[in-house]
């Protein structure tokens, strides 16, 4: 099968000289400079877009906080802020080709997978999002002054203000949809932050937001690089800031918010176990694990990359698992061939090789894959994916968040050491447990110091479904109800009645 030709819009919109999304224009940014976006798989230029700083983020904050006053989106009704968001997702779907070919070019991902999964989440996302706008609703409460007097209490759930909002380059259009989605139907303004990477997908979803008729200044894009983020987090004009990315970062924009102590959420890193018990189904275990780890090329802050296998199964499985790593097909995104693309930057490739090499170092056996990039891929950043086992808990590949295709094959004894050493980690992102045992599953979800618990499936996603992490992943829940919580701040209104 030949690579599908790019299309028309596509090659047209890489060629523009891409701005800034301030107040409904589109502005260069102030320093005036650019930045070239590059395709991990030849590693060449196919864009330019504006290096939005701090000045940008000053200009961004204040059309964001116009934009919150301005009757046109504060007293838009709630029908129609879902209408709007409606509009939004039919436009992507009407341009989901497009979406997929921007989204595999910038990030590497296969087109294949970009198109059934990252745009088709995202259009479903903003399609929940649009029918959660006219049911956010108060309470009434029975309250009881001591004064004899009767009262009426109720309360109002309102928009926190103007958001940030600072993303990563894994899923860069389904993150800014995680972010926009919930945000924009609780009536905020959001100043949107793309990850230096892969800035695209969200410029172009910048079009459609201006053409389905979002207000002016209700969402803002200012692309750029880590001080772009930065003058976001510390803005004293900015009610909450929302992040997904990494640990330290994560860190730095808790610092950040100090100042005017804004809410923050954050969706931060992850070293997920994946266990699989003796009594497991061991064809769809296989399968799932190395899913869950090889799955976006391991950059999911969710990825299976602790795998713990069963006394019983243990050697059965990790067979399986390496044949499925030494077979699976890697190459350019477009190619239809392809299973798993380059990771997304050099930064990466050398961040993931390195682990792979330590893990050499360190004593560990690799049993597929390793740092040499395979001859006929010598242009891109591919790193092979790669199981070790043999490994001790002092390996900087056992414990630390590596964001790439390697997976750590360890023991465990029976379900107590299961749990126990499922938590031996900072982190409580994500875990998957792989048995046919009902209270086992049940008994090890609860177990577990994790947001979400797989059973018997892994990277499972849905828009009703919150995600968000226990520990050093991170706070907040995005998706489902439960982001509506980060979006919302609740009013108490008391009535004298007499
Ligand atoms: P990162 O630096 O945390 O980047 C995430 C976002 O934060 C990007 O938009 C980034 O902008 C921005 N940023 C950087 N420094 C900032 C600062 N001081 N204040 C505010 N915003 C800031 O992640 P990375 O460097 O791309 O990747 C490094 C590691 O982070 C990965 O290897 C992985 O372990 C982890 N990571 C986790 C996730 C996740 O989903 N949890 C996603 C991506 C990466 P720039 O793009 O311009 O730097
Ligand atoms: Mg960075």
């Amino acid at each position: 099968m030949p690579a599908p030709a790019l299309l028309d819009t596509v090659s047209s919109f890489l060629s523009q000289e891409h701005d800034l999304l301030i107040g409904g224009r589109w502005l260069p940014a102030a320093g005036g400079e650019r930045f070239a976006v590059e395709n991990p798989a030849q590693k060449h230029t196919i864009s330019h877009v504006a290096r939005g700083g701090a000045e940008d983020v000053e200009r961004a904050v204040a059309a964001a906080r116009r934009a919150l006053e301005a009757p046109a989106w504060r007293r838009m009704n709630p029908s129609q802020r879902g209408q709007l968001l409606w509009r939004l997702a039919d436009a992507i779907e009407a341009h989901a080709d497009e979406f997929a070919q921007l989204e595999s070019l910038d990030n590497g991902k296969p087109l294949s997978v970009a198109r059934a999964a990252d745009v088709v989440l995202t259009i479903d996302h903003f399609r929940y999002y649009a029918g959660w706008a006219t049911k956010i609703e108060g309470e009434t409460i029975p309250i009881n002054s001591g004064d004899g007097a009767h009262y009426l209490d109720y309360t109002l759930r309102e928009p926190v203000g103007v958001v940030g909002q600072i993303i990563p380059w894994n899923f860069p259009l389904l993150m800014a949809a995680w972010k926009l989605g919930a945000a924009l139907a609780c009536g905020n303004t959001v100043v949107l932050k793309p990850a230096e990477q892969t800035p695209l997908s969200a410029l172009r979803l910048g079009e459609l937001l201006c053409e389905v008729g979002f207000p002016d200044g209700v969402v803002n894009i200012v692309t750029g690089f880590g001080d772009a983020g930065a003058a976001l987090a510390s803005h004293e004009g900015v009610d909450k800031v929302a992040f997904t990315g990494s640990t330290e970062v994560g860190h730095e924009i808790v610092k950040a918010s100090a100042g005017n102590l804004k809410r923050v959420s954050l969706e931060l890193g992850g070293k997920s176990p994946a266990i699989v018990f003796d009594d497991a189904d061991l064809e769809l275990a296989a399968a799932g694990v190395a899913g869950a780890i090889f799955f976006n090329h391991g950059q999911c802050c969710c990825a299976g990359s602790r795998l713990f296998a069963g006394p019983k199964i243990r050697d059965e499985l990790v067979a399986r698992v390496s044949e499925i790593a030494s077979r699976t097909r890697l190459g350019d995104g477009f190619d239809p061939e392809t299973q798993m693309g380059p990771l997304v930057s050099r930064e990466q490739y050398q961040r993931v090789t390195g682990y792979i090499e330590s893990g050499r170092e360190q004593g560990a056996r690799l049993l597929s894959g390793g740092a040499e990039r395979p001859a006929h891929l010598a242009k891109g950043h591919f790193v092979r994916p790669t199981v070790f086992s043999d490994v001790t808990n002092d390996m900087r590949i056992v414990h630390e968040e590596i964001f790439g295709p390697v997976v750590c094959v360890q023991p465990f004894d029976e379900l107590d050491d299961a749990i126990a050493r499922g938590n031996e980690t900072p982190y409580g992102l994500a875990a998957s447990v792989w048995t046919r045992d009902v209270k086992k599953a049940h008994r090890v979800a609860a177990g577990l110091r994790a947001g979400t618990v797989w059973i018997n499936c892994h990277n499972v996603f849905d828009a009703a479904a919150p995600f968000g992490g226990y520990k050093k992943s991170g706070y907040g829940r995005e998706m489902g109800r439960h982001a509506l919580d980060l979006y919302t701040q609740t009013k108490n209104v008391i009535v004298h009645l007499g």
